[in-house]
């Protein structure tokens, strides 16, 4: 479908809509894209085919506007004009002609970041319980746990950022251990050493190598002293003292390479995670929640959140096709590791709609039209029929049948009635038996096709576009938005 250039500032999307970095991999919200003149990536769908980085080429404010939120059955949504087009199975069509129960192309992975910084191991394992077992305060830092394993794992972790581990509970273990922000002490005299940025005062006098100086500034601003090792690495991280509600995990841990951020997510699945009918997390942070949901589709894991008890909690599981990918790319272990492998073996044949592309009105003509391109159907007499058999795609049922391995094909096998999605393996074997082309780009495997729930009015919103050429769309909160033409 043809992109009019002659409203751009009609596509657009709320601020809220979060970018990735293609360089950091840290998220951004679209507002601070547009205002920022130093962010210069997205990423996009390049050739209808993956998912890669690519320069803005512009950035457009496009004042406020009447917006809708599109809900989608994996938990995201994305907020933008009616005018907005996103990507069917039929092509790019503005929202506004598009119905719940369609699906939309989102992003089936998200490029590993272009610049990755590694942190060091034991502060991979820390934070990853911290954020899920942990409760910290200005004053203590402590973590609950059952398991001996996340225990040990926990103290080996603290032990070499200096800090021991001391029982404050049954199952509760403080982090103890007090010093000079290595960071700060870095940086030498007259700001804080405990890393609270604050100017020190001249002290009156200071005992140095060659005896007391006077005016030397002191370690400690007024009221600060030696911070809790814990603290400091919280406070590096950007981590308050946060209820559980409001946990996010921190910037840093979007800028991991790839083996890091598996190491991460195994450790909190092996503290808040678990495997029940499927790998799951039941969290209170929605926003905590959504940050597990995108850094699994660093690994092409799909996953879907939903809330639990009028939002008190937020639940995050993995659909049965990608728990194979799960188990191979997230190293999680014992019991849980042993269920997964259970699972995956169970689920072997196993079919599940989510992720599958409904079978639109057009997709169905264009192919009704090859099935039987004179659209009498089987209402002509039985000679005529026959005759006409040959030439059509009736008479070529057999061959779709023998390709698939089926005793016979009819034209609604092409898809499942009761969800009206297509059926890959047999949309793919009439295509290729009937010569029916330009639907290949459907079953690329960065494409994940997500199921919209609904789609309400969102009231004015200030909103933004994106201008990315060749490839004219971008990723926004994991949607394929479309660009207007330049
Ligand atoms: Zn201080």
């Amino acid at each position: 479908m043809a992109v009019k250039a002659r409203q751009p500032d009609r596509f657009a999307l709320a601020g809220d809509a979060e970018i990735t970095d293609p360089v950091t991999g840290r998220v951004l919200l679209l507002g601070d894209v547009v205002r920022e003149p130093l962010t210069g990536g997205v990423h996009t769908l390049a050739n209808r085919q993956v998912i890669a980085a690519d320069i803005i080429a512009d950035k457009m404010r496009s004042g406020v506007k009447p917006a809708v939120k599109v809900a989608l059955a994996s938990g995201r949504w994305i907020t933008a004009t009616g005018q907005h087009p996103l990507l069917t199975p039929d092509g790019w069509r503005p929202i506004a002609e598009i119905e719940p129960g369609e699906t939309i192309a989102l992003a089936g992975r998200i490029p590993w970041p272009l610049l990755p910084v590694p942190l060091p191991a034991a502060e991979i394992d820390l934070l990853a319980v911290l954020l899920a077992e942990g409760g910290y305060t200005q004053l203590s830092v402590l973590f609950t746990t059952a398991s001996p394993e996340i225990l040990d794992l926990a103290t080996q972790g603290a032990a070499e950022l200096g800090m021991t581990v001391r029982q404050a509970g049954k199952y509760s273990y403080r982090l103890n251990g007090t010093g000079p922000d290595p960071a700060a002490a870095a940086r030498g005299r007259g700001i804080c050493w405990c890393g609270c940025g604050k100017p020190t005062l001249p002290s009156k006098s200071t005992w140095l190598a060659k005896g007391h100086r006077t005016g030397v500034p002191q370690r400690y601003a007024p009221g600060c002293k030696p911070l809790l090792l814990a603290r400091q690495l919280l406070n590096r991280h950007g981590m308050g003292h946060e209820s559980a509600h409001a946990k996010k995990i921190p910037p840093r841990i979007f800028q991991v390479p790839d083996q890091q951020l598996a190491r991460f997510l195994a450790v909190f699945w092996m503290c808040d995670g678990y495997v029940d009918g499927s790998p799951g997390v039941t969290l209170a942070s929605e926003q905590m929640v959504r940050q597990v949901q995108h850094l699994l589709l660093r690994f092409g894991i799909q996953s879907t959140v939903d809330p639990r008890h009028q939002g008190a909690h937020w639940r995050l599981r993995v659909p049965s096709p990608w728990w194979r990918r799960f188990l191979d790319a997230i190293p999680i272990w014992g019991a849980k590791r042993d269920r997964l492998e259970e699972l995956v073996k169970q689920s072997r044949g196993g079919v599940s709609v989510i992720g599958l592309p409904t079978f639109t009105a057009r997709l169905r003509r264009s192919l009704r039209t090859a099935w039987d391109p004179d659209g009498f159907g089987t209402r002509v007499a039985p000679y005529l029929y026959i005759a006409r058999n040959a030439r059509t795609g009736q008479g070529r049922a057999a061959d779709v049948a023998a390709r698939l391995g089926w005793i016979k094909f009819q034209f609604d096998r092409l898809f499942n009635k009761a969800t009206n999605t297509i059926c890959p393996a047999a949309f793919r074997a009439f295509c290729a038996v009937l010569g029916v082309t330009g639907h290949d780009w459907i079953w690329s495997p960065d494409i994940f096709w997500d199921r919209i729930t609904s789609i309400t009015p969102a009231g004015e919103q200030e909103v933004y576009g994106l201008q990315v050429e060749p490839s004219r769309n971008f990723v926004a909160s994991g949607v394929i938005a479309g660009c207007p033409a330049l």
